[in-house]
């Protein structure tokens, strides 16, 4: 169960980046699927999904040889670190978006995008079932060659009753228009002759449950909205009642308490060590606790044998264990560390076996520098826009090679599965993280574990997200919607 905090604290949201890396997989083995034919004419790939790790993918995806085909409901991809800019309008919805149709027209590849979500992925027949995105959901069907799963996640609620009913989530761009309009209404509605003081407090009352990276920065945002803006513009008395319930020093951060219901006006909690509850009035309430596997993910884990894990497992080099030919990427798959670890004490005991004389020192050598290579990959990577980009790219770069790799399978020497192996794992490499804490000031960690905090981290906050954007497009509105805040101040209309 989530914890709730209303008004919070200090985290780190990272910036999302995209490096290039190199190399990657082929393997063969019993898998569910087979690997496809080696032949003259072109491979069907298939893209789940228009977020951080597919558009990278597509990006970075530079050999002709390839039939792609693109498959997402959305169809643009979002710039999501920007989203709580947009829940109180410091940019404007569009500004994050980039249509998926422009990254594909800027490429001398053959991709054509269906706006379908998949509902059914089937590994043995190499076959994924979509359905439309328009009203009478058209269904059909789509080979593939080789799969990329990059389907993200969905809001983890935990099961609790009434969050979807009344709960906001931040996942989307939609999700973030609707949270503008929210708190707007609630500064209208608190307005009203009709309603009295008790009921006006309530409205005023945003409730962020969850404590981590997305909930704080909405808070900070939120808090900027209403402190340097709304209470402008409103009745003296509602401007009071928002300064109580804003004033930087009277954020009310609740933890160690769990939500267990949500109802229409109220949200109850319980102190986890205690078992006390207790009940918080709310005016709009955001949910932000987390992630979880999304459906057609979880079904296509028990076809392949899955069934007993959270989350898709895949091996160092993105490819989904107990497949051939399918690769999943971003926060729908996590790298299976305990596999890792058996690889690692596999090549131990081939070690010992082979102390006739087989391993050589060399060998044995590049073994112990490929496990001291490994160990920064022990703990689950985060589920961040900055590893979904890499990891894009990585599978990019493998998929780019893979032909010569086919003519000249002899890689780097690698002990996965005692043998050499055609191309480097994966490896993640970390570029710093943002937290931005409102106030026009930024928490910034950057590589070389330098920290710094204050106003000069939120101009350098300013040009790493500028210089993220996927086009020059993007880049020109988010700039110019920040200039428009900076002047102007934000928009109170609900539009
Ligand atoms: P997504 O970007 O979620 O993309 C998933 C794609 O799959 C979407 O296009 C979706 O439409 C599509 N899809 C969904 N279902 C289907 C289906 N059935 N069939 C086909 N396609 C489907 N990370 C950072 O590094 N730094 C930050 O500052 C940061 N801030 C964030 C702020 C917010 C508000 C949020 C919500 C996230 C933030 N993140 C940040 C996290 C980051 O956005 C995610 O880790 C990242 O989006 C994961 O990329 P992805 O490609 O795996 O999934």
């Amino acid at each position: 169960y989530p914890s709730i905090s209303r008004f919070l604290v200090v985290f780190a949201v990272s910036g999302g980046g995209l490096v290039a890396y190199s190399e990657g997989n082929i393997q063969t083995g019993a898998k569910i699927d087979e690997l496809p034919e080696a032949g003259s004419e072109k491979k069907r790939v298939v893209i789940l999904g228009t977020g951080w790790a597919g558009t990278s993918f597509l990006k970075n995806l530079k050999n002709p040889s390839y039939d792609i085909q693109v498959i997402s409901p959305r169809n643009y991809f979002a710039f999501t670190p920007l989203l709580p800019n947009v829940t109180v309008g410091t940019v404007e919805a569009r500004s994050v978006v980039e249509p998926i149709r422009n990254i594909i027209k800027k490429k001398n590849l053959n991709v054509i995008y269906w706006e379908a979500e998949c509902y059914r992925i089937d590994a043995k027949t190499k076959k994924v079932y979509c359905r439309s995105s328009e009203k009478d959901k058209e269904e059909f069907v789509v080979d593939y060659d080789y799969l990329v799963i990059a389907m993200g996640a969905r809001v983890n609620t935990f099961n609790t009753p009434g969050v979807e009913e009344n709960c906001h989530y931040l996942k989307e761009v939609e999700d973030a228009q609707k949270i503008r309009r929210t708190v707007i209404d609630c500064f209208e509605k608190a307005c009203l002759p009709t309603l009295s003081d008790d009921e006006r407090k309530r409205v005023l009352q945003f409730v962020v449950v969850g404590g981590g990276p997305t909930g704080v920065e909405f808070a900070a945002e939120l808090h900027d909205f209403v402190s340097e803006d709304l209470v402008k513009l409103f009745d003296k008395r509602i401007a009071t009642f928002a300064e109580e319930n804003f004033h930087r020093d009277g954020i009310d951060l609740r933890t160690g308490e769990m939500v267990v219901k949500v109802s229409d006006k109220e949200i109850s909690t319980k102190v986890i060590k205690t078992g006390e509850t207790s009940t918080i009035p709310y005016g709009m309430a955001v949910w932000s606790t987390g992630i979880a596997t999304r459906p057609v993910v979880m079904d296509f884990m028990k076809q392949i044998g899955q069934a007993n894990r959270r989350v898709l497992a895949t091996d160092e080099w993105l490819r989904v264990e107990g497949t051939n030919s399918i690769y999943a990427l971003g926060d729908c798959a996590t790298i299976n560390q305990r596999k890792v670890m058996e690889d690692i004490s596999a090549i131990f005991q081939k070690a010992d076996k082979d102390s006739s004389g087989t391993l050589t020192v060399k060998e044995f050598q590049e073994a112990l520098d490929d496990i001291c290579d490994r160990y920064p990959q022990m703990k689950n990577l985060p589920a961040t826009a900055q590893v979904a980009a890499q990891q894009g790219s990585y599978l990019a770069d493998c998929f780019n090679r893979m032909e010569q790799c086919t003519k000249n399978p002899e890689g780097p020497l690698r002990f996965r599965e005692f043998g050499r192996h055609r191309f480097r794992p994966f490896r993640y490499k970390h570029l710093g993280q943002f937290a931005p804490l409102g106030g026009e000031q930024t928490a910034a960690q950057l590589p070389g574990d330098w920290v710094s905090i204050g106003h000069s981290s939120q101009w350098l906050w300013y040009s790493v997200y500028a210089s993220k954007q996927v086009s020059w497009h993007t880049r020109s509105l988010v700039v110019s919607d920040w200039m428009r805040c900076f002047i102007f101040g934000r928009d109170s209309s609900q539009i």
